[in-house]
């Protein structure tokens, strides 16, 4: 991959939210790419650090929430680069980023679109925020904006509030206020959880359509392989708060490498599956944050676990080939230098 082909780089990125049972580790030296003009797609169970990454990435995290350590690069077209992670989170230049230079969509429309306000006065006032226009000029781009995104008489339903609109018509709506400023990068956070299987299909597409017309980068926060299959450039694998594995999607579907993406992958039905034996599930839970494993966190719930290599070492992330990795002991990290881990159970 070249310099320019990447527009963010994520380096060893450490959120921590610091409560008063302990320090929680939420995304805990997260590491990976994302491409110019492609789909990343963030994948793992809930609690994995997928939603908590994209709100360090955007410098909305919750408190008692903070980054404590890491990069996050962002390379303009122009060569510069900016450091996210170094930004105040209030500052000018922060909040020039958001919304213009990257956006977000969540799962639930209702935590970005007020329900008290119209929709189209909430567009407006995003696009009259970042741009030099007067409310004429942006209630046309909003209405044309509403018409892009497939809301039909838009030049009436932008005066619509939120609870007028359907489920997929409010992700519609959501999805136009995020593109109203023609961001470089848009972080979907589980878009179409929420969304019958037809619905999310159409959502998927009109993505996929808008990113062509916009040359849009985007990072796709999913726990649907489906979904993954469907969208996908790159994926990058998280489990509590570390990357697992990643790489391309077609590397990731035919050849995965680590026990946590094979697991994921033998969980969803396969065409043609009768419906008669039971699905294949991953053995155990996500671990209690205050609880994290020894060694490789996933080792508890591994089907390839090593007893004495996997419960005491924490494996590094390798690299197996160009743009792909994985953090296993499997494929390497079992050297004498590598150092044990003492697990968080103590330190937090
Ligand atoms: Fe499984 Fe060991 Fe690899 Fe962890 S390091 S994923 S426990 S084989």
């Amino acid at each position: 991959m070249t310099i320019n082909e990447i527009f963010l780089e994520v380096k060893d990125l450490r959120t921590q939210f610091f409560t008063d049972e302990g320090v929680v580790k939420a995304v805990d030296g997260a590491d990976f790419r994302v491409r110019r003009g492609k789909t990343v797609c963030l994948v793992g169970e809930s609690g994995c650090g997928k939603s908590v990454t994209a709100r360090s990435i955007l410098q909305i995290v919750d408190k008692p929430g903070r980054i404590v350590e890491g990069q996050i690069l962002l390379h303009r077209a122009s060569g510069e680069v900016v450091d996210l992670a170094k930004l105040s989170a209030t500052g000018k230049a922060m909040r020039a980023i958001r919304g213009k230079e990257i956006a977000l969509i969540f799962q639930e429309p209702m935590s970005s679109l007020s329900p008290v306000h119209k929709i189209g006065n909430q567009i407006i006032e995003a696009i009259r925020l970042h741009f030099d226009t007067n409310k004429r000029e942006a209630r046309a781009r909003a209405v044309d904006l509403l018409n892009r995104v497939g809301i039909p008489n838009a030049d009436q339903r932008i005066d619509a509030y939120v609870f007028q609109l359907s489920g997929g018509m409010r992700q519609r709506a959501m999805i136009a206020m995020a593109l109203s400023c023609k961001p470089s990068l848009l972080i979907a956070d589980e878009p179409t959880t929420a969304l019958d299987v037809t619905t999310e299909a159409t959502i998927l597409d009109l993505i996929k359509e808008l990113q062509k017309d916009l040359n849009m980068t985007i990072m796709f926060i999913t726990h649907d392989l489906g979904v993954v299959a469907e969208i996908a450039d790159d994926v990058v694998v998280m489990y509590l708060g570390k990357v697992v594995e990643r790489g391309d999607v077609d590397t990731i579907f035919h050849y995965p490498k680590h026990p946590y993406t094979r697991a994921l992958q033998k969980s969803i039905p396969k065409l043609g599956y009768a419906g008669r034996e039971r699905l294949k599930t991953i053995r155990g839970m996500v671990p209690h944050p205050f609880a994290r494993p020894k060694g490789c966190n996933f080792h508890p719930r591994c089907e390839s676990f090593m007893p004495g290599f996997c419960d005491r070492i924490d494996p590094p992330l390798v690299t197996l080939s160009k743009d792909a990795d994985v953090r296993c002991l499997l494929f390497g990290g079992t050297d004498a230098d590598q150092k044990e881990s003492h697990g968080s159970q103590e330190e937090a």
